[in-house]
């Protein structure tokens, strides 16, 4: 499970920042988070495969979050892509795709387009897999904009040692059904899935960008393993980011202690920061467990 941060800019890209774009893989699947413009062009240079992307989750419909999604599924197109596409954001998202797919009228997609629009208000799943579930919150910010959360299900584990203390082999067909949380009977012997399993916790992984402070994000974002918070403006400029929607460093860092993530990383910086490193302290003095500043191309592991 990785976190490939593909942008990191607020409004304007910069010299060393493009807007934002956040590439999540997770057993074979890749989930895009938000798509400005030029991120196709980054998906290439972290060298990673747009057509193994599945799923998108857009933000919120200002430019800086989705202008590079018309040219994204084009060229998913050109290059043949049969696998359906889902996509989610909020209310009228399939309204906007569609008057983008009119404007280029003569691009014609190659796959099917899943389109799932976002209205709660209130943390709601709106994605579950056997592996995994994913929650929407609705933030606060002058356009509806959301919030996402990837939980990745606990699992059961066999334990090899009771197995081999018991005499059993460690490698049967019957284990599967022991690891489904199933008792069963191997060489005669019963063993029980509560003595011979222990639950793996998954991984939790939380992204909120574009939101003003907002304390619904502390249950979005509860004991994450990763959250990537916005922080676009320094703590001196607090009213101005207010104003815009938006948050300063020590208040994501408020977030990040009260939900108690164990990584926080802060990202989408307005251009007037050249260095990080003011952002950085402020934030420090905040939350005091791992902090990273985010950098295009980074790589974060979970
Ligand atoms: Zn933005
Ligand atoms: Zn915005």
């Amino acid at each position: 499970m990785k976190l490939k941060i593909l942008g990191t800019s607020s409004a304007f890209p910069t010299k060393d920042r493009n807007q934002t774009a956040g590439l999540f893989t997770y057993s074979g699947e890749s989930f895009l988070f938000d798509c400005g413009e030029g991120t196709q062009r980054q998906i290439r240079i972290a060298r990673e495969n747009p057509q193994k992307i599945t799923k998108i989750f857009i933000s919120h419909w200002h430019g800086d979050h989705v202008l590079g999604l018309p040219g994204l599924l084009m060229s998913m197109a050109m290059n043949q892509r049969k696998t359906p596409l889902e996509i989610y954001g909020p209310k009228g998202t399939g309204k906007k795709i569609a008057a983008i797919m009119k404007a280029y009228e003569h691009e014609k997609l190659s796959y099917r387009l899943i389109i799932n629009e976002l209205s709660n208000i209130k943390l709601k799943t709106i994605c579950e897999t056997d592996k995994y579930k994913i929650n929407a919150l609705k933030l606060k910010h002058p356009i509806p904009c959301f919030g996402y959360s990837f939980e990745e299900k606990t699992r059961l584990r066999i334990d090899t040692n009771y197995l081999n203390s018991k005499g059993i082999p460690t490698q049967h067909i019957a284990l599967k059904r022991l690891q489904r949380g199933k008792d069963v009977v191997i060489e005669g012997k019963k063993i029980k899935a509560k003595d011979a399993t222990y639950a793996r916790h998954g991984k939790k992984f939380a992204i909120t960008i574009d939101t003003a402070y907002y304390t619904p994000i502390v249950e979005l974002a509860k004991d994450a393993d990763l959250f990537v918070c916005e922080a676009t403006f320094s703590n001196k400029v607090k009213s101005s980011a207010e104003k815009g929607g938006h948050m300063t460093t020590k208040e994501a860092a408020r977030l990040g202690k009260q939900a108690k993530v164990k990584h926080l990383v802060l990202t989408h910086f307005s251009q007037r920061y050249r260095s990080t490193k003011e952002l950085q302290q402020e934030a420090k003095s905040v939350f005091k467990g791992k902090l990273t500043m985010a950098k295009d191309f980074m790589e974060i592991k979970i």
